[in-house]
């Protein structure tokens, strides 16, 4: 085929014939191309827009013309052509995964065209269809999924001041939709990280912008406007969901995020070319019910990446990640990217506070109206049940032993339900059923109601278990249609054809050495080859001793073949049970795979309820292995955290190294703590320490530290070093004040903010000067739970006017030449910045020491001392352009 190809796609001819041609922009050119091969192709293409094309040709997947050019690209492919006319680059069809894998990654959507016939059997060119679409956002494959990570489909549709969103786990059927303000988009998409995303045409340049700045931009879909229509998306919702009306989702019927809703229901409706009945409930996303944590706060605390390399290792979700199961996985990062906080008093009759199957939410239908939770008793449940769980070490580690056997259930289920599962992924899911009565059984009357909740949502399916377990053998091959798969005694009918088949295969043996003896050939064979089917070899040197009833079949160069009535009738009945057998074999398989999807919202359920005690127990394990400690939930906006440590540098450190904190933000011990001290002294650890364990006792963990009391925050806010901005084309500076405004304009009371240095891109008289406003603010306007550490200690004079503003550093032990670091926070701010030692420290040649020395001493005694109205300030790091006038007055 490749030779014909290549004979055949030489348009030299043609091209002499339409000179004119060779002056066309390329593409016109290609379409000069019209063998009958390629246009199959363009057919298959003209079928697929806006994707890229993987066409089988015998042993290869190709790609042509623009197609060509990109995987070349993408794929590190060489770029071959025919006759220097048509761009084409292919790879061998084993490593179709591979491909895909990258193509998926970089954005692009991918159809992927195959032979449908045997190309041996073909009569002229082979048929070719389009057997499977796959884009970044609807993937059900397990091979190109990470199993830790959910991969979101998410449709964007913009309202006036809001956007309408709606996001899909395609591979698992979690369905969540919310109007969301302009302003908060960047941030709730960089929270779900979506892979694709879908948005109208004519919205599609606004869009795309918005998604350029993520930090992972995803693939943009650009879909017909009427898709993205009020009236069709109603009705594929309705259709979908059988309702009239989304109210009972907890939905206003005229919510813009239910027309971004219904297009993307569509849209996978199409490319999983399925009914998706594994999504069974569209949940409104209440963000006033989950802790509030914008793209900043989320990278700068490192919660599941560090900034360093943007790695997974280093971050908290590494360092608390204790699950055993990969959904487990995926939900512990939901739970700690969307903690949990309190709605402010409003009832949510509004699903799950943070996406995830609710106890109280009833799955097909509108919510239950007892299920005006709040934040803070969800996450005591939480609590509750990790207390349980740590309290009962047979029960923990059980439990645990038994969730390491489970597959990922929702991935399998997904499969199943959208008619694509293999035999693998059943038998996957008999043996996660087989481990559930054992589950089930060690969670029966517990005492924490959220395990009582999970234990008596955990279905069993004892009914699918059986059948699943009597059909298939224990090991089932990859392929559902060449047979193996189903257990010898389940179906009679297909046993007996089985044994025919068997049979046959021994009467071949019987019949040859027959054949050899009456004929006195020895070399003689019986083969079989899937074209001519079974047939008598016998060499040319042998022609002589023929039998009369041998019937010529097909000449070879060595050898003729026969075929006598007797083993053209064997051949017939052997031929026909075998494929008999396998068809039977397949459609067995196939109702399977149906008895599976029917009972697809069971086993999601019980997919969820294993998600949970996974992480539950995660933590309780943490816990355990961390020596964490309960944290007590109050009403009163304080923070109270004794001996707490950082939970990702206490791993990393040698043991007994860390050294232990208190914060108390509290009325008597003020709300706004000013950190000062050298750098590398511990500020920022400590302070970023504070922010890690509000965030993790509200996502229902216990925590590092001898004893903790924490009022609940609706948000945080960090405002960190903004190193890693820069090659964002930003400058620091700039970047630092656009935090700051956001944190100043939408911190509230029940909000905890943490400062790591402000003012610092910028001279250092703009730089005090800012950070003391911002301070000034934060205490008299906003009044919230906030840490600042900063190195101007000039700030430490605030405490004067600042009624709720403290004083601590981290205390410094000054030994011989040298400084000691002692990473304890104390009250009082510091007076030295010990910049030089730092410097020293980090190998800064002595000469230059030396002179910063005498530099500073002359600043001191020229500029500062007798003038700045705080006696305590001895020494400054300040630069000598600084006015001390400016703090002579006081501010106001
Ligand atoms: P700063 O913000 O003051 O510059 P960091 O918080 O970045 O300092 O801390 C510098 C280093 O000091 C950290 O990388 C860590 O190794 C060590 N450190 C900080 N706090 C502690 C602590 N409580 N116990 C032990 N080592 C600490």
């Amino acid at each position: 085929e490749y030779q014909l190809l290549s004979a055949l796609l030489s348009p030299r001819s043609t091209l002499r014939a339409l000179p004119s041609a060779l002056r066309a922009p390329r593409s016109t050119l290609y379409t000069m191309s019209t063998t009958p091969m390629m246009q199959q192709y363009r057919d298959a293409k003209a079928r697929h827009p806006g994707m890229l094309l993987l066409f089988r040709m015998g042993d290869f997947f190709e790609t042509f013309e623009e197609d060509a050019e990109t995987a070349a690209k993408v794929l590190g492919l060489t770029l071959t052509s025919r006759d220097k006319t048509i761009p084409m680059a292919g790879f061998p069809h084993h490593s179709l995964e591979t491909h895909l894998h990258k193509l998926l990654h970089a954005g692009y959507r991918v159809a992927i065209c195959d032979q449908v016939e045997d190309a041996a059997l073909a009569k002229g060119l082979v048929k070719r269809e389009v057997t499977r679409v796959v884009t970044p956002g609807t993937i059900t494959e397990d091979d190109l999924l990470d199993p830790r990570q959910s991969n979101h489909l998410a449709a964007l549709y913009p309202a006036g001041h809001e956007v309408g969103v709606a996001w899909l786990e395609v591979s698992t059927g979690i369905f969540h939709a919310a109007d969301i303000a302009g302003a908060r988009l960047a941030d709730e998409l960089a929270r779900l990280a979506p892979a694709e995303c879908l948005a109208a045409e004519k919205n599609a340049s606004v869009i795309a912008e918005v998604l350029e700045k993520l930090p992972a931009p995803p693939a943009l879909t650009q879909r017909p406007d009427w898709t993205f229509d009020a009236a069709s998306s109603k009705s594929a919702l309705g259709q979908h969901f059988k309702v009239a009306t989304l109210t009972g989702f907890g939905f206003d019927d005229a919510q813009p995020c239910l027309v971004a809703a219904g297009a993307l229901l569509l849209y996978a409706q199409e490319m999983l070319k399925s009914e998706l009945a594994h999504i069974r409930r569209l949940q409104p996303f209440a963000s006033n019910k989950v802790l509030q944590l914008d793209e900043v706060t989320r990278r700068s605390l490192e919660l599941t990446r560090t900034l360093r390399d943007g790695g997974r290792e280093g971050s908290l979700l590494a360092a608390v990640d204790r699950t055993v199961t990969s959904m487990g996985a995926r939900l512990l990062q939901d739970w700690l990217l969307a903690p949990l906080a309190d709605s402010a008093g409003r009832t949510a009759l509004q699903g799950r506070p943070d996406g995830t199957a609710d106890p109280q939410y009833r799955a097909d239908g509108p919510a239950d109206p007892s299920y005006e939770k709040s934040g803070r008793q969800a996450i005591e449940q939480r609590l509750d049940a990790v207390e349980e769980l740590i309290q009962t070490q047979s029960l923990r580690d059980e439990l645990r032993r038994a969730l390491s056997d489970v597959h990922d259930l929702p991935r399998l289920v997904t499969r199943a339900s959208t008619g694509r599962a293999l035999p693998r992924d059943l038998s996957a899911i008999a043996r996660t059923l087989r481990l559930l009565p054992r589950i089930k059984a060690k969670v029966t009357s517990r005492r924490a109601a959220l395990l009582q909740t999970l234990e008596s949502q955990l279905e069993l399916c004892p009914d699918l278990r059986e059948a699943l377990d009597a059909a298939l053998v224990e090991d089932p091959p990859l392929s559902p249609r060449e047979g193996g798969l189903i257990r010898p005694g389940y179906s009679a009918e297909l046993d007996e054809l089985r044994d025919t088949a068997r049979g046959g295969k021994e009467w071949i043996a019987r019949f040859q050495a027959q054949e050899i003896q009456r004929t006195g050939i020895n070399s003689l064979k019986v083969g079989f080859n899937r074209v001519f089917g079974y047939y008598i070899e016998i060499t040319h040197a042998h022609a002589a001793k023929i039998p009369t009833d041998y019937q010529r079949k097909q000449t070879l160069k060595n050898a003729e073949r026969y075929i006598t009535p007797e083993l053209k009738e064997y051949e017939e009945k052997v031929l026909s049970a075998e494929e008999k057998s396998h068809q039977r074999e397949y459609e067995l398989f196939l109702a399977l795979r149906d008895q599976v999807g029917a009972q697809t919202h069971r086993l999601l359920q019980t997919g969820e309820v294993l998600a949970q005690l996974d992480v539950l127990a995660s933590l309780a394990e943490l816990a355990v292995s961390r020596q964490y400690i309960r944290p007590k939930l109050v009403d009163e906006p304080v923070l109270i955290l004794r001996d707490g440590r950082h939970p990702v540098l206490e791993q990393t450190l040698p043991a007994g190294t860390f050294v232990p904190n208190d914060a108390r933000l509290t009325a008597d011990d003020g709300t706004l703590w000013l950190i000062t001290g050298p750098n590398m002294s511990g500020k920022s650890t400590f302070i970023r320490q504070v922010a890690l364990l509000t965030l993790m006792a509200q996502m229902g963990s216990f925590l590092p530290a001898r004893e903790a009391a924490i009022g609940l925050v609706d948000r945080i806010f960090t405002r960190v070093g903004a190193s890693d901005e820069l090659s964002r084309g930003q400058s620091t500076f700039m970047v630092e004040m656009t935090e700051a405004a956001n944190i100043l304009n939408n911190a509230t009371p029940r909000s905890l903010v943490i400062l790591d240095e402000i003012g610092r891109g910028t001279s250092t008289y703009d730089g005090v000067s800012l950070a003391w406003a911002i301070t000034e603010f934060l205490h008299h306007q906003i009044g919230c739970r906030a840490l600042f550490a900063t190195h101007y200690h000039e700030l430490a004079q605030l405490a004067e006017t600042l009624p709720n503003l403290r004083n601590y550093n981290v205390l410094v032990r000054e030994w011989q030449e040298d400084i000691v670091f002692l990473h304890k926070i104390a009250a009082g701010s510091a007076d030295q910045s010990y910049g030089i030692h730092v410097a020293r420290l980090a190998g800064v040649p002595a000469e230059v020491l030396g002179r910063a020395k005498e530099v500073l001493a002359q600043l001191e005694a020229h500029h500062l001392d007798k003038e700045l109205p705080k006696p305590r300030r001895r020494r400054s790091s300040i630069l000598p352009e600084l006015q001390p006038s400016l703090f002579g007055k006081e501010p106001t």
